[in-house]
């Protein structure tokens, strides 16, 4: 079994498709965020200024952002990509410059804790065997005065979660269960994210309940990767970001037409279509609202001439008047009570009939056994089908 980090398990959690391109097939690619750039340069610089308090030498503030201004433009290249349309490369490197001087202000001059090390690799196993192993990678691990360890975490992100977020989070609590396996005779840890952006922290701490839990849970996931044949797409926002645009169902077309001057992207095949396709379904919508305000119309007609049948120019329509009897549909109130009494009285058979979705949705839960299912399958056969869904673009910028 391979060893797991918490951001490959969050990334199968996320999307399985990108977990499968970067983590089996191992494809390699060279674009940046600038977010995670900016994020690098940001962990650096404070790592040195960690590594160098510990050798008694406190920098001084212009030092670390020149250090800072340095590493920024030494590490930058051509393939970063800044996603935000309203935003530049330096508006970036600003945010990292201001979230090094908060940082600054507030625990300069760097000694209220000792820090016992910085971007420390952990490695230790979730079981006895060694069978599930994690590795991550503490930003600062620290001791108080009072004997009590704390897992650092330097957070450059634009969103500032909540408590219950923090008290939730998986990362760092998976640290916790490294260090306490590499000292078991650590007794108090705290987890710390730093909000650079907001001079916020965030301190959360877990029982050793909470962590067995975890450890349980988290092999349960490492399982259903090990196994897993199949790996859908999970779009979600995340998408913006991804590295694998030209190689996901979701997303490709969009990012081979992206680049298209407005002239080649009008003349694209997949963009007439869905064109023609939206077209024609505004028409159809149209037609839809027009036929029931006319059928109504023809009802009402129909009423007040006391006719059953109405001639046009070449066609005519028949009016049927009718009473139909009616029950509470499946969701509705006093539909239990009836399946009840038509159970009750034996006659279920004679006016009830398979549920064809629901027994699918259960054969594709195993929620039933499988002598069962496999009885169910043989009388079943698999058909190729499709299904097109239309929605709105949303804009970038939105
Ligand atoms: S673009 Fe989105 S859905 Fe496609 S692989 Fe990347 S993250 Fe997954």
């Amino acid at each position: 079994m391979s060893i797991y980090s918490h951001s490959q398990l969050s990334t199968y959690e996320e999307c399985p498709l990108k977990y499968k391109l970067r983590y089996r097939d191992k494809i390699k690619r060279d674009t940046e965020g600038v977010e995670a750039f900016l994020g690098s340069r940001v962990h650096e610089t404070l790592k040195k200024c960690y590594d160098d308090a510990r050798l008694t030498k406190v920098n001084a503030l212009p030092d670390l952002l020149s250090f800072y201004e340095t590493i920024w433009g030494q590490n930058w290249h051509d393939e970063i990509v800044v996603t935000r349309k309203d935003v530049t490369p330096g508006h970036y490197k600003a945010l990292g410059k201001k979230m090094i001087e908060t940082y600054y202000s507030r625990y300069a001059p760097f000694g209220s804790d000792t820090t016992i090390d910085t971007e420390m690799r952990v490695v230790f196993s979730l079981d006895d065997g060694g069978k599930y192993q994690l590795q991550g990678y503490i930003d600062r691990l620290s001791r108080s005065g009072d004997g009590i360890y704390h897992i650092h975490d330097y957070k450059t992100s634009a969103h500032l979660p909540g408590q219950s977020d923090a008290d939730s989070d998986r990362q760092l609590a998976l640290y916790h269960i490294g260090v306490k396996r590499r000292w078991p005779d650590i007794q108090q840890v705290r987890l710390v994210w730093h909000y650079l952006a907001f001079d916020r922290e965030l301190v959360s701490a877990r029982s050793d309940d909470t962590l067995t839990e975890l450890a349980t849970g988290t092999r349960k996931l490492i399982d259903d990767i090990e196994t897993a044949t199949d790996f859908p797409p999970g779009e979600s926002r995340l998408c913006e970001w991804c590295e694998y645009p030209d190689l996901c169902p979701r997303r490709k077309h969009l990012y081979m037409v992206e680049s298209l001057p407005v002239n080649q992207y009008l003349k694209e095949p997949g963009v007439i279509l869905v064109n023609r396709f939206a077209e024609l379904k505004d028409k159809a919508a149209e037609i839809g609202e027009e036929m029931d305000l006319v059928r109504d119309a023809i009802v009402d007609y129909a009423k007040r001439e006391q006719v059953t049948a109405i001639k046009g120019s070449g066609s005519q329509v028949r009016i049927k008047f009718d009473k139909k009897l009616r029950f509470p549909g499946k969701n509705d109130e006093g539909r239990r009570e009836l399946d009840a009494a038509i159970i009750r009285a034996g006659k279920w058979m004679e006016v009830s009939q398979l549920d064809a979705t629901a027994l699918s949705r259960a054969i594709e839960k195993s929620a039933w056994d499988e002598r069962l299912i496999n009885a169910v399958l043989s009388h079943g056969r698999i058909e190729e089908t499709s299904t097109v869904f239309m929605s709105k673009v949303k804009n970038n910028d939105e």
